[in-house]
This record gives C-alpha cells, structure tokens and sequence, in this order.
C-alpha cells in the first residue's frame, strides 16, 4: 500500500523549539516490526542536553501560564486541525514503527487528536471557586494554577494517543511539557511535534526527547523543576518511576498494566459477545492495555460461544499494516513473541486445549497466530498476567461470586468487560469489580470525554474527561482580609 511512496521521519530530538541530534552524534536505531528493516534513527541525547531541556521548559512555563486561557485553546485548535488534515500521512508513519493495520493507525490518529479538541475547551478551566464562609464577602478564593514543568513517559502500543492525551490538558492549564516516547516508536511522537510547532505553540512549551531510557528517566524523576510525571507504561517501570519521584515530591499520574476480565453471562447475546471479545482481545494484536486477557463464560454457554468465537478468530487476516485488508499486524519485537509463548506453553502443561491458531505465522520477524485456548484457570499465567498478545484463554465459570472473588485477587485493575441482559447482574458487577472502567455488552470503551485509568497495580490518575486536566492544575486558596 506505501510501496513506492517517501515517507520523510524526523530524525532529531525537538528541545526548545530547535530541531537537534546528540551532542556527540550518537543516535538509537528505530526497525520496522513487520520486517526488521531499519526505518532510521534518532539521537541519544547527553545528560547536560536533558537538562537543558528541563531548563527550557522552565523559562517557558513562566511565559505560557501567562498566555491566556482562550489563546491556549486556540493554538490547541490549530494543532488539532494539522493532525486532521495529515492524518493519512501520520498513520503511515505510525504503522512503519508499530505495525497496526493501516485503518487502526488511522482510527489512532483520529482518536489522538480528539483529546487536543476535547482539552481545547476553555470551560473545562472553570474551576475556581468563591466560599460563602468568610467574615466579609469575597474574602475566600480559591484558584487552579498550572502545576509547572511536566513529563511524560509514553509506550509503544499507541505512539500517537498517549501523547496527546497527556500533553493535550497540560498545554491547556498552562503547563509546559518534556515528552519521552519510546524508543521503538519516536516517529510519530516527533511529527505530533513538528505539527505542534507549525501550529505556533511557542518555543519550550512541548519538547520530544530521545535517548537512554533510563538516563533520562533519572534526569526528569530527580529534578526538582519537573513538577509532575504522567507516565504510561509497564507496572514494573512505573513504580520504580514513583519510588524515584519520592524524594521531589512530585505529583504522579501512572497508567500501568492491566488484566482485563471479559466476562459473558448466561443471558448473553452472544454473536454480540463474540464481536465485543474480538474488538477487545485482538486490537492491535492484543497489546493495549485495556485488551481482555481472560475470557470467562457461563458454563450454560461455554461450547456455544466457544466454537462462534473460533470460527471467527480463524477470519482474522494477518499480514503487514500497510497491506489491504489486514486487521491483526506484528507484534512489537521478538521478545513480545517469547512471552506468548511462554504463557501458551505454561498453560497447555496445566491442562489448556489450544482451538485454534497457538504457534507463530512466519519465522521473520514477530508474528503469532490468533489463538484461543480452552480449559483455561486461575493457576495458569495467562490469566494471572497481562498477556498483550492475540491469545485468548476461556475459562469456564458456573458460579458469579466465585468468579468475582478470584478476580479480586488480581492485582491489576483497569478495565473489565461484561456481557449480560440482567440489570440486577449487571449492578452488582458495576460495584464489584475492582476496576477503574466497565464496559456492559461492548468490547470498547475509550473515548477523549471519559475519565481513563485504574486502581490498585493499574496505577492512578484519569486521563481523559474533567477528570484529565485537573491532573495539570493545583488548587491555591486565597484570603483577602482588609
Ligand atoms: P512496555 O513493556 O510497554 O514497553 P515499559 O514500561 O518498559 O513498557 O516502557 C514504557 C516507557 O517507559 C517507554 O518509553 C520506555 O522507554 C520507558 N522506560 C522503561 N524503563 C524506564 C526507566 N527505567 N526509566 C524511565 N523510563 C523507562
């Protein structure tokens, strides 16, 4: 579909409004999942460049938080209506370094720049207050200011959303930010800032970095200047991010991994339950946080949907993003491909019949096979842990209480599926499930306009809706006396 077409990549970092490479020209190879080819590079910046960034992101705080509110929106705007316009030529990059299907990338594009629309609205600042309790009136304010300085530590599996959804309500309270996306997909992150700069956001207030993960981990949790971290990304890196924040005292939102459970009651409708299990286990391959891991079905109607969700996995089309009609893509690398197998493996020994798909397509580079696995349970790895892979292990449930206590234990608590037609059923999931997000009889549920984001090991903060920009605001209590 690209064949025969240039699509240019940015190969330097954007720092204070300068497009840069390392101060000793060392750079960081960026592959094509769905090849291995080598797409480009971009730089490992130095320690003394990351602080500089940092710095520069100061001086430009002080500016932006006094531009006004309506003006941040605006810019906002015109950023948006550049992605809109190149939407196309940013999904093609965007499916070069990631390997989604060339209509998801697209859909990805589209939904990434929601979050600018969405946070573009000056209302959603209107947060002030004054209280009725003083002595005089007037005499108690209270304000939102910008937090200061921002990070953000961003994944892979949307290199283009997890941008935005950060850096949207940021710019818009008055923050400034420093983005790290990773190192497997800077590409898009540095067109979205090639786009922001043609928009006219001044100099300093967005900057893309690349380099060192760890490097310039350590340089932003350790710098009293950055104010706040928002960081998507594994469990395992974000609480080492938050232990590293500690001694800053800094504010956190962390987006972490999740488990999600989809869980298709007696009374389904169950060719719904199918196209719901399919959205939400097989986007992007199985790798978005919010993918259903484990699929637990009433054991009334475990074969039925059993079999119906095979034959319909088995239409899956895997192939290159950029080839027409491909709906499953790579995965990330090879490693990604080793962990399915190790959790397939782990569950065939304790007992798991693999229905369909359970090896990979072709040996280059990082492709498996749709799967499903039946006979699935709680001690197998596949269910206690994030798969981020298209394979999905049904487990048999007979009993709701039951199934609601095992999945208390989980320590991961995102989101959550349910199909069911019973209303008293499906409040009594809405309240017990210990989960940030609940989805009734669909496989999809993110949207700019929502609060987004987990409880227990899936992190803190919501991102997304009010709730997202009040992540970028403090509250200042004013008292006028005379
Ligand atoms: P995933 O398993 O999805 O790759 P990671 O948590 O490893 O998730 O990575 C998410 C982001 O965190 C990436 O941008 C990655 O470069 C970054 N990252 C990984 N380790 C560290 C670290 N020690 N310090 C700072 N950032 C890190």
């Amino acid at each position: 579909m690209f064949e025969g077409e240039v699509i240019a990549l940015r190969e330097q970092a954007f720092v204070n409004g300068e497009w840069i490479t390392a101060s000793d020209d060392s750079v960081q190879s960026v592959l094509n999942p769905a090849t291995g080819a080598y797409l480009g590079s971009v730089p490992q910046l130095s320690v003394r460049q990351v602080d500089g960034c940092i710095r520069a992101a100061e001086t430009a705080f002080y500016q932006w938080r006094e531009v006004p509110v309506r003006e941040r929106c605006r810019l906002l705007t015109a950023w948006y209506e550049l992605i809109m316009a190149e939407r196309e030529r940013l999904a093609r990059i965007l499916t070069l370094e990631q390997g989604k299907p060339f209509a998801e990338a697209l859909g990805e594009i589209t939904y990434a720049a929601s979050y600018i629309q969405w946070f573009s609205q000056p209302t959603l600042l209107d947060t002030g207050a004054t209280l009725p309790y003083g002595e005089t009136p007037l005499s108690m304010l209270v304000l939102s200011e910008p937090v200061g300085v921002c990070a953000a530590i961003t994944p892979w599996n949307f290199p283009a959303a997890m941008i935005t959804r950060k850096v949207a309500p940021a710019l818009a309270a008055g923050c400034t930010m420093i983005v790290k996306p990773a190192p497997d997909t800077p590409f898009t992150a540095l067109a979205l800032a090639e786009l922001a700069q043609q928009a006219g956001i001044p100099v300093g207030v967005l900057n893309v970095i690349t380099g060192d993960a760890q490097v310039i981990g350590q340089r932003l949790t350790s710098s009293p200047t950055v104010r706040k971290l928002s960081f998507t990304g594994s469990t395992a890196v974000g609480s080492t991010l938050m232990a590293n924040c500690a001694p800053t005292l800094k504010r956190l939102s962390l987006e972490l991994g999740g488990n999600a459970p989809f869980i298709v009651c007696d009374d389904a409708d169950i060719d719904a339950a199918v196209e719901g299990a399919i959205a939400a286990k097989f986007r992007n391959a199985g790798q978005t946080c919010v993918c259903a891991n484990a699929i637990y079905v009433d054991d009334s109607i475990y074969d039925v949907f059993a079999a119906r969700l095979v034959a319909r996995v088995q239409q899956l089309k895997l192939g290159r993003g950029d080839e027409a009609d491909v709906v499953i893509g790579p995965l990330i690398n090879r490693a990604a491909v080793h962990k399915v197998e190790r959790l397939l493996a782990d569950a065939v020994s304790k007992g798991a019949r693999v229905l369909c798909g359970g090896q990979r397509w072709r040996e280059d580079a990082n492709w498996f096979v749709p799967t499903v696995i039946a006979n699935a349970n709680f001690e197998m790895a596949c269910v206690k842990e994030e798969i981020f892979g298209p394979v999905a292990p049904l487990v048999r449930f007979t009993d709701e209480t039951y199934l609601l206590q095992q999945l208390r234990q989980q320590h991961a608590g995102l989101a959550a599926y349910v199909y069911s037609q019973d209303l008293k059923q499906i409040q009594r999931f809405a309240r017990d499930l210990e989960v940030g997000m609940v989805g009734f009889n669909t496989g999809l549920i993110s949207d700019a306009a929502v609060p987004f984001g987990g409880v227990k090991a899936s992190g803190m903060g919501r991102e997304g809706g009010r709730q997202g920009i009040e992540e970028y605001l403090e509250t200042k209590y004013i008292k006028l006396s005379n």
